[in-house]
């Protein structure tokens, strides 16, 4: 089966084609711009090309609410020409095939269940942390949606004692996003992550901020896998931090052995590398060709 990803990121789109087995077969990417400009290039992509489905992942915020008048619109976003844009619909009319539609994170967490770190579970949470931090959630076999989708990257933060940055979020300011994502880092220290020491505190204190919230993303869903990726998680030294930042913040509460001696199976980078969101979209594409021919098999 020929199946189209898109992966829509904040700085670039990613658009491939892959089989049902997640094997990506060919792939291009061009800058994030305007929604009419980078609508006519994945258009052109993806015409002639003979994809049986097209799974999307995307930046959000989005309306998943297939109820809703705005499903598939991009909702509110400061980026420009995006904000209501009819992502999804612009494509349906182009395309007549099957379409999976989620957001990035969201996508990636299926991904990484399908054919990645967690494959064979029934639950996983995803985080990014890149430009911005995001986390997606898979649980009981399927993506949460809930009310609008989560937006874990948002979450309130217990500061770090020695932490004197304000945070980087327009909306809350000392967010998990505001604190730890890839321009809070630079903005703290001055200097880009990537020019940062292996041994600077700043290290300690990502994996303070990461720990914590990872912390609460246990307490509160008790995820069989924890998948961290995103630009900032290149950081060799981070994961190892992290994973004591976690036990120390929960202290023995959560009982499983995944948080004691086999906590560096539990908390990892994706399975998948750098192609967990690209492969997460593929993976949209392939359930919904699937859930076509089931209901065309009745
Ligand atoms: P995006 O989030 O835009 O999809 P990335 O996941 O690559 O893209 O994240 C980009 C962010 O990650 C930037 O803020 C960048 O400074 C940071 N980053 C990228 N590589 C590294 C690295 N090796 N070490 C620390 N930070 C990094
Ligand atoms: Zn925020």
């Amino acid at each position: 089966m020929r199946i189209g990803a898109i992966e829509a990121g904040g700085t670039k789109f990613v658009c491939g084609i892959g089989n049902e087995h997640g094997e990506i077969e060919d792939r291009i990417s061009f800058p994030t711009d305007r929604p009419e400009k980078n609508m006519s290039e994945v258009i052109s992509y993806f015409e002639g090309k003979g994809v049986e489905a097209i799974g999307i992942g995307t930046f959000g915020p989005i309306d998943l609410n297939p109820e809703s008048e705005m499903y598939g619109c991009v909702t509110s976003t400061p980026k420009p020409g995006w904000s209501g844009f009819p992502f999804l619909p612009t494509l349906q009319k182009a395309f007549n095939v099957p379409f999976g539609w989620d957001t990035d994170v969201n996508a990636a967490a299926y991904g990484e269940a399908v054919w990645g770190a967690a494959q064979g579970l029934d639950s996983c949470v995803y985080y990014t942390i890149g430009t911005g931090v995001g986390v997606g959630v898979y649980t009981e076999g399927k993506l949460v949606h809930g009310l609008v989708h989560p937006e874990g990257g948002h979450i309130m933060t217990r500061r770090h004692p020695h932490d004197h940055f304000e945070g980087n979020c327009p909306f809350h300011n000392d967010c998990l996003e505001g604190m730890a994502a890839g321009p809070a880092i630079e903005k703290r220290w001055g200097v880009k992550g990537h020019e940062l020491p292996a041994d600077h505190e700043a290290w300690e204190m990502e994996a303070f901020y990461l720990g914590q919230a990872i912390a609460g993303t246990i307490l509160m869903l008790s995820p069989k896998k924890v998948i961290l990726g995103g630009g900032v998680m290149h950081q060799e030294q981070l994961l190892p931090l992290i994973r004591a930042e976690v036990q120390r913040a929960l202290n023995g509460y959560v009982v499983a052995d995944e948080l004691k001696g086999r906590i560096d199976e539990y908390i990892v980078t994706p399975g998948l590398g750098d192609n967990a969101g690209l492969s997460g979209a593929l993976a949209l594409g392939k359930a919904a060709a699937e859930k076509k021919l089931n209901l065309l098999n009745g």
